[in-house]
């Protein structure tokens, strides 16, 4: 529901501008222009092909929970849509104010509050940029090892909203095994804690209810996280496979002998074809894997030496601890230009998770469902992400001249999510793995969950009566 009502406009101009102070509202079209695109392909074809997005009416810069909590009173007096806003690089459109209403940008809330050397914890404010609160905690020899390729771009909330990941997830896990405790401001303004440890009988986890809501449940203002010493020693190594399912079979045994590397990342052929000779130089047919391990340097020679034991074992040239270190150098060159890939290009990443019985039949599914009914789609891909029982699949397609036409575009570019997803979904894969759903994948909540999403509909209906966060999203409801 848009403020159409030009008094109703001005009424709730006054309102939050006594909350957040004149220089903290905006409503000029300039910057509702630069609020209205995410890192979504679809709103940046839109721009690009001369359509405005839609737009909110109020951008505004709280300070404090308290000003947050004001915010979100006067949004349910009015009944209008608040979404907030982090870095804004989300890729699912979760941050599009589809609806108008208030984007509540969050960057003005980046304290690091306390550094508990006893606990090894940190409490940040969560418009914090991720790199900002390393810079801070590195200077104390610490880290939350939380070390995504937006890092200098993402806040901390946009990372606990989505369920975010890093590169060394292998090792110290996603942003939901990082969290200690959070504040969140409710829709009808106030202010809870979540308990002060992640681990308890108390009830069900109030931290895992919030955590991935996506701006849907209310607005994560503080968040304690467990930190980790600085690495004395951090190696890198990498090998050549004949082909990917042979370097699966390795990374598989790294996990499953209980070995803890810090990172495993698998590129299939065709990306170690395309990026890993573009990116790195490496210039090999077959599938690069690189791992890592880090910590103490006696336990983490013994374990890469293990390690390298088992890849070995399978089909593989080894390229040395050199080709491992370059990769980590450059580990986030993958994701920007010149080798990000990038408009007038069509390009989605597909990714998903499954246990070890099925990660490579998903790959395969889904290769298919993109290349088989859209001839003029690439897919690629890369295993990021390890666990116990199995591993993420980060697959990408690309289609270099999508339609100019933006209508036809976006009917192109959702059927290609449709097949890939249902693909993934029907082989043991899910909808997503890190991204979040967003306005991207809200259709297709209701497949994945089945009868299970009308829990999640309940849990909105009862925090939210007023359907006022971020409507529209995550395949709730829209305004
Ligand atoms: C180049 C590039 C590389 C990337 N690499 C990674 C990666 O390695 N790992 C990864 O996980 N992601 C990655 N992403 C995706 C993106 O960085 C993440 O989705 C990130 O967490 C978005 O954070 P943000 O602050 O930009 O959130 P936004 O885009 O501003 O918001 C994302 C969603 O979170 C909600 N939200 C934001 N802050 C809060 C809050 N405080 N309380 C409640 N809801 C909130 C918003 O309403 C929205 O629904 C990458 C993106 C880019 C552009």
């Amino acid at each position: 529901m848009k403020t159409s009502n030009s008094y109703l406009q001005e009424m709730l101009y006054s309102e939050l501008a006594d909350v957040v102070g004149r220089e903290d509202i905006t409503g000029n079209k300039a910057d509702k222009a630069a609020y209205s695109c995410d890192y979504y392909w679809i709103p940046e074809m839109w721009l690009d092909r001369g359509c405005p997005n839609p737009m909110a009416d109020f951008i505004v810069h709280p300070e404090t929970t308290e000003e947050v909590s004001r915010i979100l009173k006067i949004a349910g007096n009015y009944k209008i849509p608040v979404v907030t806003w982090g870095g804004g690089a989300g890729s699912q459109g979760g941050a599009l104010p589809v609806y108008g209403g208030i984007i509540l940008d969050t960057k003005k809330m980046n304290r690091v509050l306390n550094i508990d050397r006893d606990t090894f914890s940190v409490t940040a404010e969560t418009g914090i940029i991720t790199q900002h609160l390393e810079w801070e905690l590195e200077g104390e020899g610490l880290s939350t090892m939380h070390y995504p390729a937006s890092i200098s771009c993402s806040t901390l909330g946009g990372f606990l909203a989505h369920r975010g990941t890093g590169v060394l997830s292998t090792k110290y896990g996603k942003i939901e095994d990082m969290i200690m405790s959070m504040e969140v401001v409710l829709p009808d303004g106030k202010i809870i804690n979540t308990l002060p440890v992640p681990r308890h009988a108390a009830g069900p986890d109030l931290n895992q209810l919030f955590i991935g809501s996506e701006g849907t449940l209310g607005v994560i203002t503080k968040a304690t996280l467990k930190l980790h010493p600085l690495p004395a020693e951090r190696q890198f190594h990498a090998f050549i496979f004949k082909d990917m399912h042979a370097a699966m079979q390795a990374g598989k045994e790294i996990m499953l002998s209980r070995l803890r590397p810090s990172v495993i990342r698998l590129y299939d052929e065709a990306e170690t074809k395309k990026l890993i000779k573009r990116v790195l130089g490496i210039d090999k047919q077959g599938a690069y894997l690189v791992f890592g391990f880090e910590g103490d340097r006696e336990i983490v020679e013994i374990e890469k030496k293990r390690a390298i034991d088992i890849c070995l074992k399978q089909d593989s040239e080894d390229l040395g601890s050199e080709m491992g270190r370059s990769w980590w150098k450059h580990r986030y060159d993958f994701f920007y230009p010149p080798h990000m890939f990038a408009l007038p290009q069509a390009f989605g990443t597909l990714d998903t998770v499954a246990t070890f019985s099925n990660i490579e039949n998903v790959y395969w599914a889904m290769k298919r469902a993109v290349e088989n009914n859209f001839p003029e789609a690439v897919y690629i891909g890369h295993f990021s992400h390890w666990y116990e029982w199995g591993c993420m699949l980060y697959a990408r397609f690309i289609i270099d001249n999508p339609p100019q036409d933006p209508h036809e575009a976006a009917q192109l570019y959702n059927s290609v999510w449709d097949a890939g997803v249902r693909a993934a979904i029907n082989a043991g894969g899910v909808l997503n793995e890190h991204h979040g759903i967003g306005l991207k994948l809200g259709r297709l909540m209701k497949e994945q969950y089945g009868e299970a999403f009308s829990i999640f509909e309940k849990i909105k209906e009862a925090i939210d009566p007023n359907n006022i966060m971020n409507p529209g999203k995550m395949g709730f409801k829209g305004a």
